[in-house]
């Protein structure tokens, strides 16, 4: 279903309905507002998703503004990681905005409020301040500083600005209402003291602006129409208009914030703190580990743009918190890999078979068909030898009818080859088959046309010339959390229920055909799943991710339980 097709989700009907009232299109304008403290993860690419793909339809601005109001927690790395993302998902932002960019804009209105009598310096300790909020049911208590004067305010105030007290001596407040229902509207700080460099303004302030105090005034300043974030912040609503009353000039738009629900992914934490430990306590490698749900992980995996957003898509835009199975996300990416990925051959669990009728010394060189949904792919060659593996999987001696695989004394077809039929096998001292012994019809090689080729055999068998074989790492990954929602547990750490056996290192037997492969290529290894070369690959050894398998094989796995 294309985007134009699709029926309108609930923020595209207030947009609609705007527009309706009046609104100008030509005045439509939105953002995506990541903090700089971590990478993104799937959770952001349906915010991502959902604001860049208004600006398409509407063909209006979208900015990628930084929230950058914590210099404590952000850093350049991230701002760049962040950039780099949102653009290989296939997004042109408008203009690059940072919250920091602000910061004086944001000073000099806090003055005016001040002035205005709408914000004061309160002195108290932080905790001194908590007892006075209140319960949602029980008034708070104002502070004793709540009626200074307008200048001994204004004085504080930029003696705060210039570095004169430590932290937490004093904080900006927005004297609003310690009686109001919502416990936001209570006198909320709007700065505090941080002697802390920030990532771009350096030291150039030890006084920041809290998030509830910047992210209207940002939107203002910007004007963007239509503000959307997630549900959590649907409380911040009343203090957002509020502030923007105090600042909003008639012929300019003024922003509307609007929430939606967050994504949560199966079997994963989307929250960059939480992901963040997963890094600092060396759980994964990377913030790009491919068994990270990050854009940068997923991308490492294998992950097309296509399918983070067909995913965002089909699951679309929700007005109540779920969680979404990660198989519909691995179900995207299957749907995309099956029309692009070429069809290649590997043996992942090695077991030798010696094909008996067939010459020492030659060699044959198949042709095999690149991706069978996809013609234009063409055609490639793989050698062919009387030395092969197939995988351990593929022979038993005995086995009963609904096994169509290698037993003694029946045939197979060996993919792009020829019908082999096991004979017999060889074991070792613990009773483990490690050489089968088979014989080949020569008449039967695969295309071409004898009536022996098109003898039906039930099972296809994937293989690979022993002595052609090109050895290469393979990463095996698994989910990250043996739990579906580790972080829901009341008394339980989320890192509790991480996957120990979430990545196995095995080596793989592929199709001399793979040499030299790009870092990112993507393949089909037949019968297996479809795999990519990892950036850690070098020119003596291939390593390949497994971005995922052919089949859900966790669904089966839960049914059976
Ligand atoms: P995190 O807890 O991961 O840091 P956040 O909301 O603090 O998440 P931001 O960088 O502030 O992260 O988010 C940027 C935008 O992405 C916000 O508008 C936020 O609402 C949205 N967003 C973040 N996580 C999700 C999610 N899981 N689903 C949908 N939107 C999300
Ligand atoms: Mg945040």
């Amino acid at each position: 279903m294309s985007d134009s097709e699709r029926p309108l989700n609930f923020l595209e009907h207030i947009i609609e309905e705007d527009l309706k009232n009046g609104f100008s299109k030509e005045a439509l304008r939105f953002r995506f507002p990541p903090e700089p403290n971590g990478y993104l993860h799937i959770g952001h690419a349906s915010s991502i998703c959902l604001n860049f793909g208004l600006g398409l339809r509407y063909n209006a601005p979208v900015n990628l503004r930084f929230d950058d109001t914590n210099p404590a927690k952000e850093e350049q790395e991230f701002v760049d990681a962040i950039k780099r993302d949102v653009e290989w998902l296939g997004y042109k932002w408008d203009t690059e905005r940072y919250a920091s960019d602000y910061f004086q804009q944001l000073y000099d209105w806090s003055i005016f409020l001040i002035k205005d009598g709408k914000a004061y310096v309160d002195s108290q300790t932080s905790e001194e301040m908590a007892t006075q909020k209140g319960t949602p049911t029980e008034s708070g208590t104002e502070s004793p500083f709540r009626n200074r004067s307008v200048e001994e305010n204004l004085e504080l105030f930029e003696a705060m600005k210039a570095g004169k007290f430590d932290e937490g001596k004093h904080v900006l407040r927005a004297k609003i209402d310690m009686t109001s229902s919502n416990m936001l509207m209570r006198d909320p700080i709007m700065y505090r003291v941080l002697h802390k460099a920030h990532h771009r303004t350096n030291t150039d302030w030890c006084i920041y602006p809290m998030y509830d105090w910047t992210h209207g005034e940002s939107d203002y300043i910007e004007q963007v129409s239509h503000s959307l974030c997630t549900l959590e912040f649907a409380m911040h609503r009343e203090l957002y208009d509020w502030f923007l009353d105090q600042v909003v000039e008639k012929e300019k738009v003024r922003p509307k914030q609007r929430e939606f629900a967050r994504r949560n992914l199966s079997h994963t934490v989307v929250s960059k703190r939480k992901l963040a430990r997963l890094v600092e306590e060396g759980v994964v490698d990377s913030w790009d580990d491919p068994r990270m749900p990050t854009i940068s992980g997923l991308r490492r995996r294998g992950y097309s743009p296509e399918s983070i957003r067909s995913f965002a898509d089909t699951i679309g835009i929700a007005k109540r918190d779920n969680l979404i199975d990660v198989s519909l996300l691995e179900f995207q990416v299957r749907n995309h890999l099956n029309k692009v990925a070429p069809r290649v051959m590997g043996v992942l669990n090695p077991l030798k078979v010696v094909i008996t009728n067939y010459s020492e010394d030659s060699e044959e060189w198949l042709d095999a068909e690149n991706n069978p949904e996809d013609e234009s792919a063409g055609m490639r060659k793989v050698p062919f030898s009387k030395e092969i593996y197939i995988e351990q999987e593929d022979f038993r001696e005995e086995a009963n009818k609904k096994f169509f695989r290698l037993k003694l004394g029946k045939e197979v077809r060996l993919k792009n080859a020829y019908i082999i039929k096991a004979e017999s096998c060889t074991k070792d001292s613990h009773g483990n088959v490690i050489e089968v012994q088979c014989a080949y019809d020569p008449k039967s090689k695969s295309g071409s046309g004898t009536e022996e080729s098109l003898r039906k055999v039930k099972g296809t068998l994937h293989w690979v010339s022993t002595k052609h074989a090109l050895k290469a790492e393979v990463r095996l990954y698994d989910r990250l959390f043996t739990d579906e929602s580790p972080d829901t547990h009341k008394d339980k750490d989320f890192m509790e229920f991480v996957n120990p056996d979430s990545l196995k290192v095995i080596t793989g037997y592929l199709e001399p055909s793979l040499k030299g492969s790009n870092i990112g290529t993507q393949v089909q290894f037949q019968r297996l799943g479809y795999f990519c070369v990892d950036p850690d690959s070098t020119s003596e050894k291939l390593v390949f991710n497994r971005t995922v398998g052919l089949r859900d094989s966790w669904a089966k796995i839960e049914q059976k339980n």
